[in-house]
């Protein structure tokens, strides 16, 4: 049941958990930065203490050691944020009103980014175990994401549709009202801004949850949403697990819309509760994407895109390339230069400017990367490199390479979502589109060549929603991301995301 507006007064002011934990506590990071992080949950531009949840422990990757206690909240909390964020969306103009408004808080909202860029990437560095210069980069992403999506909020453009004199038609794009965001640990703050910002251009109003691993950057974002100036009850922070928080999101009837990215698994689950109250769905989901190196590449570039394309943050990126075709003409030769790349990977201490490799982000992500390459050994494999754990401290796993791999094994089917790369020979380029298509998923893919048919050829028959070429990786705010099959489907950045977060309402008057 839903509750009413007086339920919402009644609990924000209500010091509802008896819990020791303040609201903020100080937190002393490795590199010298020292900052307030906030544990409660945001509703209403307020912080508060869940009605009877508990705390999270949040523990750094790289050091196992807790970092700090945050607040968890239950459903009933997510009830009191969806009030809220239903209040805003309806009673005040922030979805109808001059979209400037909007503008001038998502600009506002990224120079704040910007202006404390090291601590959130620090942020990230503690809470996730990616390298600093992998976060600085997630920070800088994100800051310039904002600005362009802030870009859409006063284009909203309908169409005007001639039918003769007889009448007046036109079309509206409006906000859908509440939306739900749900995400994933491995860019928190990346994800989060990719949903924030087409969703809060477009007029609507947010309940989030960030992954219950990495809270702390999302918690910092709550404190800026304020400061840049976006009314009470327009974003909302309700920090959870999945089974609790997560599902009461999914199935809040009223919210109107979920923008989910995770597993393909929940994103099922996520698809089956919204469709009891027919919720809008974005869905940004696994992979296991293929990247293609054709003959007549440049070596050298396609070396530079390809081993960052699987060890990049740790390999924990739903693109990542993680199976890789080289065309046998180059075949020894491109293996052994990637190999000697992949020896100068440095991994330790994400806080050293020098590492290039963290931290796994949990103790499951670690395990369940360890055991799949034990499976990818007993299939039969050949392992190049890597393969155990680096150091006995944190949740490291040497950057590994499987080659001699088959398409049925489960290393080349299934998503680890760690280092660990699947290398295959091919020959022709009919071969290796077949093998490159025969995955469930299609978020990615990667082409290396010099030849302008090959581009065209190749890209067109990949069934994937992105493909990179003599790149990886490479993404900027003005273009789409997003997957085909069990990828997920909607797109986040670009000019489409935007459409995810609107409903378009047709307006046909007769004259007379
Ligand atoms: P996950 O699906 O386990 O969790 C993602 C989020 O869903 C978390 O916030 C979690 O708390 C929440 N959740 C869990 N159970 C839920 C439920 N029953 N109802 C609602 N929410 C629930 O995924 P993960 O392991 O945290 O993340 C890794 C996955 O995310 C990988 O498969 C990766 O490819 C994918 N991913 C996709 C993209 C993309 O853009 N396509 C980006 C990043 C990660």
């Amino acid at each position: 049941m839903f509750r009413s507006s007086t339920f919402l007064k009644a609990n924000l002011k209500n010091v509802r958990f008896n819990s020791s934990l303040p609201l903020s506590v100080k937190l002393n990071l490795p590199n010298g930065i020292s900052y307030e992080q906030p544990t409660g949950l945001f509703i209403n531009n307020e912080w508060v203490k869940p009605l009877r949840g508990e705390t999270l422990e949040v523990t750094s990757p790289s050091t196992e050691e807790v970092i700090t206690k945050v607040y968890q909240g239950l459903e009933d909390d997510v009830d009191v944020a969806v009030a809220a964020a239903k209040n805003a969306f309806e009673t005040t103009s922030w979805a109808t009103g001059d979209p400037t408004a909007r503008v001038r808080a998502l600009l506002k909202l990224a120079d704040l980014y910007e202006e404390h860029a090291e601590t959130l990437a620090s942020i990230e560095v503690l809470d996730n175990g990616k390298c600093i210069a992998n976060a600085r980069g997630d920070v800088a992403l994100s800051a310039n994401y904002l600005r362009s999506a802030a870009g859409f909020a006063d284009k909203m453009h309908g169409e005007f549709i001639e039918t003769g004199n007889t009448h007046l038609n036109y079309t509206r794009k409006e906000a859908i009202g509440v939306v739900g965001a749900i995400v994933a640990w491995n860019f928190p703050l990346m994800l989060l801004s990719w949903k924030l910002g087409p969703a809060l251009a477009a007029g609507n109003t947010m309940v989030i949850k960030s992954a219950e691993a990495t809270p702390l950057s999302a918690l910092f974002v709550a404190n800026l949403i304020k400061e840049a100036g976006f009314p009470a009850g327009v974003v909302n922070f309700v920090t959870g697990l999945g089974p609790t928080v997560g599902e009461r999101i999914s199935t809040h009837p009223d919210i109107g819309k979920i923008t989910f990215t995770g597993s393909t698994l929940v994103g099922k689950r996520i698809m089956r509760n919204a469709s009891e109250t027919v919720k809008k769905v974005t869905l940004e989901l696994g992979g296991k994407s293929a990247n293609i190196v054709f003959p007549d590449a440049d070596i050298d570039r396609a070396v530079e895109n390809i081993y960052p394309s699987i060890f990049y943050n740790t390999g924990e990126v739903c693109s990542a390339g993680s199976r890789l075709y080289v065309h046998e003409d180059i075949y020894d030769g491109f293996i052994s230069r990637l190999l000697e790349k992949v020896k100068t990977i440095k991994m330790g201490n994400p806080f050293d400017e020098s590492v290039v490799m963290g931290a796994q982000n949990s103790v499951a992500q670690f395990k369940k990367i360890l055991k799949y390459i034990e499976i990818g050994n007993a299939e039969g494999a050949k392992l190049l490199t890597g393969g155990k754990r680096h150091g006995n401290k944190g949740y490291f796993v040497e950057p590994t390479i499987f080659t001699d791999v088959k398409p049925n094994m489960r290393i080349v089917q299934e998503e680890i979502f760690g280092p660990v790369l699947a290398v295959s020979k091919f020959s022709s380029t009919d071969e290796v589109i077949k093998a490159a298509n025969d995955s469930t998923y299609g978020l990615a893919s990667g082409i290396h060549t010099s030849n302008i048919n090959t581009i065209a050829k190749v890209s067109s028959q990949l069934k994937a929603g992105t493909v990179f070429v003599n790149t990886y990786n490479d993404f900027n705010p003005a273009v789409p991301f997003g997957g085909f099959k069990q990828s997920g489907f909607g797109k986040e950045m670009g000019k489409d995301a935007l459409d995810s977060y609107i409903q378009i309402k047709a307006v046909r008057a007769g004259i007379y």
